[in-house]
C-alpha cells in the first residue's frame, strides 16, 4: 500500500465541508484555503465559504460583505451550495449582501439638514428593496452565524422605514418641530408593526408638539428640549400665571419648574458661564500667588537647614 503524503484539493475541500458542519470554522478555513490553492472542490464554492467564515465575526464590516459578494459573483458553476447543514441560494445571498452593504454604509453616514433629509429618503428606498427583493424570507447570514431566523426582509423594511422617518424628523426639527412630530408619529407606527413599543418616538412626538409661553420674555415656543426647556425654579403661589396665556409658562401642577425659550435660556447660561469663568480665573490667580509664597518660604527654610548643618 502506498502511503499518501499529500491530500488532493478535493479531499481538502471535503474535509473543510465536514469541519463547517461541526462548527470548527477556523480549521475549516485552513482546509478550504489549501483546497483553493490546489484548485480542488467539485462545486468550486471554496472561496465563497472562506469569505463566509471571514464574515462570521465581522457582521457590521462592509468590506467583509464586499469580499463575500465578490466571491459569490465569481461562483457561477451552481445556483446553490451548502454551508454546514444549510443549503443556500447564491442569488439570494447576493441580494442580501448588496442590500446589507448599502444598509451599513447609509446608517453609518452622518449629515444634517438637507443631507439628513436625503439620507432619510435613501433609507426609505432601501427599505422598499428589502420588502420587494427579500420579503418574508429570513436573512441567511443571521441564520448561519446567530441562529436567528426572526429577521426577514419585512422586519428590515419596517425597521428601516422607522429609521428613515426618524432621520427626517431630526433633519427638520430645528426649523419645523410640528413637522418633526408628524415624522416621529409615522416612525412610531412602523416600530409598532415590528413589535417594538415606539415609546421613544412617542416621547418625541409629545415634546416636539408641546408649546409654551416663555416665563421670561413671553414669546411662544414649540418643541420641548429643542426650542424651549423646563428649568428648575421656585414658583411661589403669588407668582402663578393666573391670566392663563395661550400656552402654559410652566408644567402643570409643578411649582419647581418654569418654561424658558432657547434664546432666554442660552443668554442666562452664557452669562453664568462667564461669571464662573471669572471666579475660576480669580481663584487660580490666588492659588498661584500662594504657591509662590510657599515656595519662597520653603527655599528660605532649606537654606537655613543647610546653614545649620554646616555649623555642626
Ligand atoms: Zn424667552
Amino acid at each position: 500500500m502506498v502511503f499518501k503524503l499529500f491530500k488532493s484539493g478535493d479531499e481538502l475541500y471535503d474535509e473543510g465541508k465536514e469541519l463547517i458542519k461541526r462548527g470548527e470554522y477556523d480549521k475549516a478555513r485552513d482546509y478550504l484555503q489549501k483546497s483553493i490553492e490546489k484548485e480542488g472542490g467539485i462545486d468550486d464554492a471554496a472561496a465563497v465559504k472562506v469569505a463566509l467564515i471571514d464574515l462570521r465575526d465581522r457582521l457590521t464590516n462592509v468590506n467583509a460583505y464586499r469580499n463575500l459578494l465578490n466571491a459569490l459573483e465569481n461562483f457561477r458553476s451552481h445556483d446553490r451550495f451548502e454551508f454546514g447543514l444549510t443549503e443556500i441560494s447564491r442569488d439570494e445571498l447576493i441580494t442580501e449582501c448588496q442590500l446589507t452593504i448599502r444598509k451599513i454604509e447609509l446608517l453609518s453616514s452622518g449629515g444634517e439638514g438637507q443631507a439628513l433629509m436625503d439620507k432619510g429618503q435613501q433609507i426609505q428606498g432601501l427599505a422598499q428593496e428589502f420588502q420587494s427583493r427579500i420579503g418574508d424570507r429570513h436573512l441567511i447570514i443571521l441564520e448561519l452565524f446567530k441562529n436567528d431566523t426572526s429577521v426577514t426582509g419585512m422586519t428590515e423594511f419596517f425597521n428601516l422605514m422607522a429609521v428613515s422617518y426618524e432621520c427626517m424628523a431630526d433633519a427638520v426639527v430645528w426649523d419645523n418641530p410640528s413637522q418633526a412630530a408628524e415624522y416621529e408619529q409615522i416612525a412610531m407606527g412602523y416600530r409598532q408593526q415590528n413589535g417594538q413599543s415606539g415609546d421613544t418616538n412617542m416621547a418625541k412626538v409629545k415634546a416636539y408638539s408641546t408649546t409654551c409661553t416663555c416665563w421670561l420674555c413671553g414669546r411662544i415656543a414649540t418643541g420641548e428640549g429643542i426650542h424651549f426647556f423646563s428649568a428648575p425654579a421656585e414658583v411661589s403661589p403669588a407668582l402663578d400665571d393666573k391670566d392663563k396665556p395661550t400656552a402654559r409658562s410652566r408644567p402643570d401642577n409643578d411649582a419647581q419648574h418654569i418654561y424658558i425659550c432657547r434664546a432666554c435660556y442660552s443668554a442666562v447660561s452664557n452669562r453664568s458661564d462667564e461669571i464662573s469663568r471669572g471666579y475660576y480665573n480669580q481663584t487660580m490667580q490666588e492659588m498661584r500667588a500662594m504657591e509662590a509664597r510657599l515656595q519662597a518660604q520653603i527655599a528660605a527654610l532649606q537654606s537655613q537647614i543647610a546653614f545649620a548643618r554646616m555649623g555642626r
